[in-house]
């Protein structure tokens, strides 16, 4: 199964409900434009290395095109598509007016110095300056990026087209980003899942959460959850699952990580699993929160979690999606999980357009109340026409992509 196919069988399935017509099914799944760049770049040492970068450009009838971008070894175009895809339907979903676009190097971030990644991620905006910016297409963080790498987009797009912070999203707060955007898609992730678990008829206190990965989503919404009262009895990254049946101390683990180049690697406050051991514990809530294609029709049958949170995108494979909802798990669906990154974006774009600065409870406020709303439209979609939250989602969101075009015309 490749990342796309995923994505256009959830879409297929959404079009059914929906009746679209076979025509109009091709407009809202083909991107408008795919680039992919070469990007030379000298290394510390003098060599000269070559990487691939993709920007996808997927729809942008609700307006301009929005998404992350992401550094990882196995970046590819086929990734990159499907990510774009979900970008569209995710902003749809939660009602803001922007589009869906998405990025992406194939590198190891690991293996890189920060001198390096900047010349990269400078070469990559040289070459793709004339067909981004505030009112065409605004990237963002992703996996394996962060707020220094916006900082350099930002700086290197203005060279070519003048000062403009709204042509990137995700900078640091003392350079024209949002107070809360760090925290923004791990709070989301938080915020939905209290609402679950208060439609489920269950007790935060109570429950018992597992989160696979470590990262900006997985930690932020460790912190918050745990705040909620929940008990976050397991975290896992790349080096190992950590657990402990009463609770982890996600404070402790937070600084560990910032002191450790973001891994949890050595951290001894917990037992020390292997990494892959997340999924079959025993919990209430399972959030996979690192990298898409996780759940599979392979490892399906080990998970207990009666309820899970997709913070990462596309985590579930159709095929595992399937037996899930036949034993009656709940899935909340990636497009509204992790869409509280994408809706704090949004707040930034709109403070660095109007020149105005929100403070952190505004941003808060917002993003509560943009996320709730969503939750509540896709929930009752879903009890209306009998079908799961992730079919729901699509079905909201592809009907208002669809409405702009027949508002507006094809662009
Ligand atoms: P990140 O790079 O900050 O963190 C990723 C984490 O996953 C790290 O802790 C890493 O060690 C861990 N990881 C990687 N492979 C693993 C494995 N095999 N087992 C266990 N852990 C593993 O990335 P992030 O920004 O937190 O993004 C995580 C997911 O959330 C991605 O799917 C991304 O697309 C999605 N997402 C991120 C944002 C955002 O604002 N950053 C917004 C929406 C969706």
């Amino acid at each position: 199964m490749r990342a796309l196919d995923a994505t256009k069988l959830y879409f297929s399935r959404a079009a059914e409900q929906l009746g679209l017509p076979e025509r109009l099914c091709r407009l809202l799944t083909d991107a408008r434009r795919e680039i992919q760049v070469q990007l030379p770049i000298e290394m510390d040492d003098g060599h000269l290395a070559t990487f691939t970068g993709y920007r996808v450009q997927h729809n942008n009838a609700r307006g301009p095109m929005k998404g992350g971008l992401r550094y990882h070894p196995e970046v590819d175009l086929d990734e990159v598509r499907s990510l774009a895809a979900l970008m569209t339907w995710k902003t749809a979903v939660v009602n803001i007016p922007f589009g869906g676009a998405k990025g992406g190097i194939a590198v190891d971030v690991h293996q890189m110095s920060e001198s390096e990644l900047e010349r990269l991620t400078r070469k990559f905006v040289a070459k793709l300056h004339e067909v981004i910016g505030p009112d065409t297409d605004i990237p963002a963080p992703d996996m394996g990026t962060d707020y220094r790498a916006m900082a350099w987009i930002m700086n290197e797009y203005g060279k070519f087209e003048g000062f403009n912070p709204a042509c990137v999203t995700g900078k640091p707060v003392e350079l024209h980003g949002a107070p809360g955007r760090e925290e923004a898609t791990g709070r989301g992730v938080g915020i939905l899942c209290l609402k679950l678990l208060s439609r489920l008829g269950r007790n935060p206190h109570e429950t018992r959460v597992a989160i696979q990965g470590f990262g900006n989503v997985g930690s932020h919404a460790a912190r918050f959850l745990q705040l909620a009262d929940c008990i976050v009895v397991a975290v896992s990254d790349l080096t190992g699952t950590y657990f402990n049946p009463k609770g982890l101390d996600i404070v402790e683990l937070m600084q560990h990580a910032n002191a450790h180049g973001g891994t949890l690697g050595d951290y001894r406050g917990a037992e020390l699993l292997p990494a892959d051991d997340l999924f079959g514990l025993d919990v209430d809530v399972l959030i996979p929160a690192a990298l898409g294609g996780v759940i599979t029709s392979e490892n399906v049958h080990h998970l207990k979690a009666p309820i899970i949170v997709e913070a990462a995108n596309s985590p579930i494979w159709p095929g595992a999606d399937d037996i899930l909802t036949q034993a009656g798990v709940t899935v909340l669906p990636d497009i509204l999980a992790n869409a509280g990154g994408v809706t704090v974006s949004y707040f930034e774009w709109v403070q660095n357009r109007q020149h105005y600065r929100w403070g952190l409870s505004r941003v808060r406020q917002e993003l509560d109340r943009v996320l709730s709303g969503a939750f509540e439209e896709v929930w009752q979609m879903a009890s209306e026409r009998d079908i799961s939250p992730r079919t729901a989602a699509y079905v909201l969101g592809i009907d208002r992509v669809r409405r702009a075009i027949e508002l507006g015309g094809i662009r």
